[in-house]
C-alpha cells in the first residue's frame, strides 16, 4: 500500500476504470495547498474551501486540468518506524490488533472543499501525503465520493510534496495500465513548468531541470 492512484471506478460504479482515463489527464499544473502548520497541531485538520480560495488569491484561478496537492506534513511520518503516527492510531491499539483501522486521525480534504473543487473548477486529479484523501476521522468518505464522482483521480501516500512550490510545477502521474482496474501503484514526479518546453507534440525537459520524485512511500505500510 504505497503511492497509488484510485480510479473513479474505485468508488463510483460504471465510471472510468484505469484504462479509460484519458492520457492527457495524467499530467497537469500542480496546485499545492500547505496545511502543515495546522496539521502539526491537529491531526484532524482539513483542507477547507477557504484554503483553496486563499491559494487562488495568491496565485490566480486554479487552472483547468490542475493536480491539487495537499501538503499536510504527514509524509515525514511515513515508514515502518511510525505507523502509529502516520495512521493516527495509538501505538498500543495497533499492537493489540494490527488490522484495526477504525478511528484513524490524519488530515484530508474537507467535504465542502472537495465538492467546491470538483463542481466549480475543472481539475484532473488530487494528491495527498496521507493514506486517504478523506480525513482519517471521516465515516462518510465525502471527498472520495465528490472527487471520483466527477472523474477526478486521487493519489494517496504521495511523498516529497513539501518540496514543491505552491505553484509553478507540472505533475506527471502515470499508473500501471491495469485493464478494468480501479486502482494501481503510480509513479509520479514533478518538474518546474518553466523548464518544460513543448514542440512537435512532445514534452522536452531542460537538461538542468531537477525532477522531484513524488513517489517514494512504497514500503509495505499495511503488511
Ligand atoms: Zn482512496
Amino acid at each position: 500500500m504505497g503511492t497509488h492512484m484510485d480510479a473513479p471506478s474505485h468508488f463510483i460504479k460504471g465510471s472510468w476504470r484505469l484504462h479509460e482515463i484519458p492520457m492527457e489527464r495524467f499530467s497537469g499544473p500542480a496546485v499545492v495547498v500547505d496545511i502543515s502548520a495546522r496539521a502539526e497541531r491537529d491531526a484532524d485538520a482539513e483542507v477547507t474551501k477557504g484554503d483553496l480560495l486563499a491559494w487562488e488569491q495568491a496565485h490566480g484561478r486554479i487552472p483547468d486540468g490542475a493536480v491539487v496537492i495537499m501538503n499536510s506534513g504527514w509524509g515525514r511520518r511515513f515508514g515502518p518506524t511510525d505507523r502509529s503516527g502516520y495512521l493516527g492510531i495509538p501505538a498500543a491499539r495497533l499492537k493489540a490488533d494490527p488490522g484495526d483501522f477504525s478511528d484513524m486521525h490524519h488530515p484530508g480534504f474537507g467535504a465542502e472543499a472537495a465538492r467546491w473543487l470538483t463542481e466549480e473548477r475543472d481539475v484532473a486529479g488530487v494528491a495527498v501525503d496521507t493514506i486517504s484523501v478523506d480525513p482519517g476521522a471521516s465515516t462518510t468518505f465525502a471527498a472520495h465520493l465528490a472527487m471520483l464522482g466527477k472523474r477526478v483521480w486521487v493519489i494517496e501516500n504521495a511523498a516529497n510534496v513539501d518540496r514543491l512550490s505552491p505553484a509553478g510545477h507540472t505533475v506527471f502521474a502515470v499508473p500501471y495500465n491495469v485493464r478494468d482496474g480501479s486502482g494501481a501503484p503510480v509513479r509520479a514526479f514533478a518538474i518546474r513548468t518553466d523548464l518544460l518546453a513543448s514542440g512537435g507534440g512532445s514534452v522536452v525537459v531542460a537538461q538542468n531541470a531537477s525532477i522531484i520524485v513524488l513517489i517514494g512511500l512504497v514500503s509495505a505500510l499495511l503488511s
